[in-house]
């Protein structure tokens, strides 16, 4: 990471400039996943909802639809 002040390379876990002692930004921290395997739990909800609404469309409405 390079010093906001003076330029200077400076390693990433370093908090300051080792040059002029300026406070380095502090990289932000990758985001941690509370979901198993990274899938949103609102896609659960869509598929659930998606399967559900076709069982059901099944059920009920297929008779509706047969031709004349
Ligand atoms: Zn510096």
């Amino acid at each position: 990471m390079d010093c906001p002040n003076c330029k200077t390379w400076n390693p990433d876990d370093k908090e300051v400039c080792w040059r002029c002692q300026t406070p380095l930004p502090k990289p932000k921290p990758p985001k941690k996943r509370t979901q198993t395997g990274g899938f949103p739990s609102w896609m659960w909800m869509l598929i659930a909802a998606f399967f559900a609404m076709t069982l059901l469309g099944q059920c009920l409405f297929s008779p509706l639809n047969v031709p004349q």
